[in-house]
């Protein structure tokens, strides 16, 4: 038996579920009738389909320098990894079946993704694949949990987080833990060679940040490994703070999946077993690092139960009424961070320059764009999505529904963040600012939140705004009675 491993945002050797299957597959005596064996691996680049899905330069350039990282380590396994290009997801099935036929391959695996277009190709390639005769086998592995397997007493999907990550941990705990599987044996050698990886894709000229993100499946577990050694433990008090390196910085590796969510949990789990505990007594860092793990699970299995809100509908669809302002100059403002909010500018430009922002600050920018500008949360989305390294359809959608007020177990519409308040409780003393903006980095004291408090001659020497672009406390009343009004 030959089967082909396809690839897709499970670019690791490590644990990786349809791998290690196949692997097994093509070892098993019994399945080697054929005369043939051993595995072949391949990736599609589908650069159209992916600028269609608004997939950032930084993103995609981390995707290819992890491909050529995975190539090496299927290499020294003698699995060779082809790499085809396919613009549209539609091109597919043939570019499949053309090299599995070219390959001798008898059989497909792949791990299973969820969106809905990659879920249709998916389809059309399993159909392909199986009037031509050949097995396709698909495996849960960007989830801890089958989405779908954890349902309320009457049988209905979760829409409210805490119940379900109580649900997640009894499961997981009955499963016996979460278990990472090692990467496969070396298998004997193929007369198959590798394909370069390619360095760059025209379509995605832009953000390049190989020294903040270094790629391939070691360099997210040294970074898991780091981040377990050092700030684990008081993860639950310092993952607010964006001055500080308090979080994993894992995402990015997560949504290709350079690193799995199982090697996550069971790096939570180690440090502390109780972290399964569906009642914890109290709150702790890894338990409260696994929560978030499972806060990505929480989005992976709604969009599957609630597939509108990927197709650019919100959860809640009351608020499909909200009267959304059209307003280009304050979008492209806030795009540029050039708000006159000092904590938002800085969010905005930390993800221009690094193609991430810390979770605090896509709170406080994503509810700035949809309270205080009143602007469309799909806007903010699609922005996200074109800029951020880690951009992952269901987590980003979630996000931003949930700053937008109209998602499942969302901020209430009541309370809209002060994002004045939000930086002197979690940037006290400006760190943060300063870094990402550097017009403020001179401007002393509790000034640094609000710059235009500082008296009008001094002021005059910054090349920062002089106002914010609008008014906070009025702004935030016109959002909640668009809330409101819709209530009535
Ligand atoms: P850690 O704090 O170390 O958490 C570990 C992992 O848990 C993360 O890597 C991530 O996979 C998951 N996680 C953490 N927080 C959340 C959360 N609130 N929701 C879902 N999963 C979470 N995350 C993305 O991965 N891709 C996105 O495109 C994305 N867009 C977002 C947009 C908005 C408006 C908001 C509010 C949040 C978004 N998030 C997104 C969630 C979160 O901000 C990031 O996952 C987190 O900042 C990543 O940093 P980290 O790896 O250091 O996280």
């Amino acid at each position: 038996m030959r089967p082909l491993v396809w690839f897709r945002a499970d670019l690791r050797t490590a644990d990786n579920s349809a791998l290690l299957a196949a692997c097994k597959a093509a070892s098993d005596p019994k399945s080697n009738g054929s005369g043939r064996h051993g595995v072949v691996g391949v990736f599609l680049l589908a650069p159209d389909q992916w600028q269609e899905h608004d997939w950032a330069p930084v993103k995609v350039d981390l995707i290819l320098r992890t491909l050529a990282e995975l190539s090496k380590a299927l290499a020294a396994l003698n699995i060779p990894l082809k790499i085809i290009r396919a613009d549209r997801f539609a091109d597919a099935p043939k570019a499949l079946l053309k090299l599995a036929r070219a390959c001798g391959c008898d059989a497909l695996y792949f791990n299973k993704e969820y969106e809905i277009n990659e879920a249709r190709r998916d389809e059309a390639v399993r159909d392909a694949f199986e009037d031509e005769g050949m097995p396709v086998h698909a495996f849960t592995d960007q989830t801890l949990l089958e989405p779908g397997d954890l349902r309320t007493t009457e049988g209905k999907w979760y829409t409210v987080y805490t119940p379900f990550k109580k649900a997640a941990l009894a499961r997981l705990g009955d499963n016996g833990g979460v278990h990472p599987q090692p990467a496969p044996d070396k298998q004997a050698k193929l007369d198959i060679a590798p394909d370069p990886v390619p360095d760059s894709l025209p379509e995605f000229d832009g953000l390049r940040r190989p020294d903040l993100w270094p790629a391939g499946e070691g360099a997210a577990m040294d970074r898991l490994h780091k981040f377990a050694a050092v700030a684990l433990d008081s993860y639950h008090e310092r993952r607010d703070s964006p001055a500080t390196a308090g979080t994993s910085t894992l995402s990015p590796y997560l949504a290709i999946g350079a690193i799995s969510p199982r090697q996550c949990a069971a790096a939570a789990i180690d440090a502390e077993p109780r972290a399964l505990d569906p009642k914890p007594r109290r709150k702790t860092g890894p338990s409260t690092w696994l929560s978030e793990v499972l806060w990505r699970e929480f989005y992976k299995h709604l969009l599957v139960g609630y597939p509108r809100v990927v197709r650019g509908r919100p959860f809640r669809l009351d608020t499909e009424h909200i009267e959304w302002r059209d307003d280009p100059e304050g979008l492209e403002a806030w795009k540029a961070g050039r708000t006159g909010v000092p904590i938002v500018d800085a969010g905005m430009r930390q993800l221009a320059a690094t193609g991430w922002m810390h979770n605090r600050l896509r709170m406080v920018t994503a509810m700035f764009l949809t309270k205080n500008l009143l602007v469309d949360w799909r806007e903010g989305e699609r922005h996200f999505m074109r800029n951020l390294v880690d951009g992952d359809l269901a987590n980003n959608n979630g996000g931003w529904q949930w700053s937008a007020s109209t998602g499942t177990d969302a901020a209430p519409y009541f309370r809209v963040f002060n994002p004045v308040s939000q930086s002197r409780t979690h940037d006290p003393d400006g760190t943060y600012i300063r870094r990402f903006v550097p017009e403020l980095a001179d401007v002393e004291g509790e000034a640094v939140h609000e710059p235009w408090t500082i008296p009008g001659l001094l002021r005059g020497g910054l090349d920062y705004p002089s106002e914010p672009i609008v008014d906070l406390k009025s702004t935030r009343e016109r959002a909640i009675e668009a809330f409101r009004a819709i209530k009535a």
